[in-house]
């Protein structure tokens, strides 16, 4: 069941993160390719890549029969595009990732990636096409090269530069006194929640794969850090067909289509200025998080002054 592609000292580790009730599972069943609920069709074919065009079609999902999470769901991320979703904490937008990863199979409905249900494929296939940049990033007891490499594991140091370049983490690596060779994680330097999802994003740019999958970091990042990010995002997400789970409305504004999650259905659909203009679900949202961000501001300038 368990098919191991890390060094054995990580899985002390992973015992103590289960153990702490660690909620992103996910990251570990990648990192250690643990096949969870779902297996392989015995006539499962690898998946055909055109342009990734992504579709969920009437998508029913529960973890428990007795409490529904997605509710009929059905929306497109057509190839190229960038789709965001949005909604208050527990609506189900992380379970919509790891459907699409396949983590857990749907009940009623279906999801597809250009025309192929990703029931039908093989989970590697199906992977191998899918960057995930999570919502808390774990790196492992190695150094940086190593946790950036493990995006794709023939990059030759030159590439792994650029990717760090492009995660706009190159310049804190450098300064560091053994540079690419520092050893970070647990036991070693530990990084920033920002720090950690530059790595992530770096690992990310090296896969180059044709879906992108970003779930937000809740955790509060200060402004610039989260410009940073953003602006690294932006660059990874050009022109890949790209599913955003957002928790700060800013980072939706210029996505083709932001979908509203509530009681486990969309409840509003659009562009960022066609959903203003609704004046709904989601600007109630987007005026409370722009109140709370004039709120922080105005309270750093305070703290400055002093
Ligand atoms: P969101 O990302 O919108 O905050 P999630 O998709 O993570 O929400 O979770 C939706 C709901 O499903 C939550 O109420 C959560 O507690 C529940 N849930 C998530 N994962 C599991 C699981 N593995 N088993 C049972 N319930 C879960
Ligand atoms: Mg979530």
């Amino acid at each position: 069941l368990m098919q191991l592609s890390v060094p054995l000292n990580f899985i002390g580790f992973v015992y103590r993160e289960i153990r702490q009730g660690l909620t992103d599972i996910e990251q570990m069943f990648d990192l250690l390719e643990v096949q969870a609920e779902v297996v392989d069709k015995p006539d499962a074919t690898a998946l055909s890549i055109d342009k990734g065009a992504i579709a969920f079609k009437d998508v029913h999902f529960h973890y428990d029969p007795d409490r529904p999470i997605l509710k009929g769901v059905s929306f497109e991320v057509p190839a190229g595009k960038t789709v965001a979703v949005v909604g208050p904490s527990g609506a189900g937008k992380s379970t919509i990732s790891r459907l699409l990863y396949r983590f857990y199979d749907v009940q009623q409905g279906s999801i597809t990636i250009d025309g192929q249900d990703v029931r039908d494929v093989t989970q590697k296939s199906l992977r191998a096409v899918i960057g995930m940049v999570p919502q808390d990033t774990v790196l492992f007891n190695d150094t940086i090269a190593y946790n950036i490499r493990y995006g794709r594991p023939g990059a030759s140091e030159a590439e792994i530069e650029q990717a760090a370049e492009v995660a706009q983490i190159s310049r804190f690596i450098k300064e560091l006194p053994e540079g690419y060779g520092t050893k970070v994680g647990e036991r070693g330097l530990k990084l920033s929640g920002g720090e950690k999802q530059r790595v992530a994003i770096a690992r990310t740019v090296l896969k180059a794969p044709p879906i992108l999958i970003l779930d937000e970091a809740t955790s509060a990042l200060d402004t610039t850090t989260e410009h940073e990010i953003q602006s690294a995002l932006d660059i990874v997400s050009k022109n890949r067909t790209t599913l955003v789970i957002a928790h700060r409305l800013s980072t939706v504004v210029n996505a083709d289509e932001i979908i509203v999650l509530k009681g486990g259905e969309i409840a509003e659909r659009g562009s960022h200025s066609a959903l203003l203009e609704q004046n709904g679900l989601y600007a109630s949202m987007w005026n409370r998080q722009r109140e709370a961000t004039q709120a922080e501001e105005k309270l750093r300038q305070v703290r400055e002054s002093d």
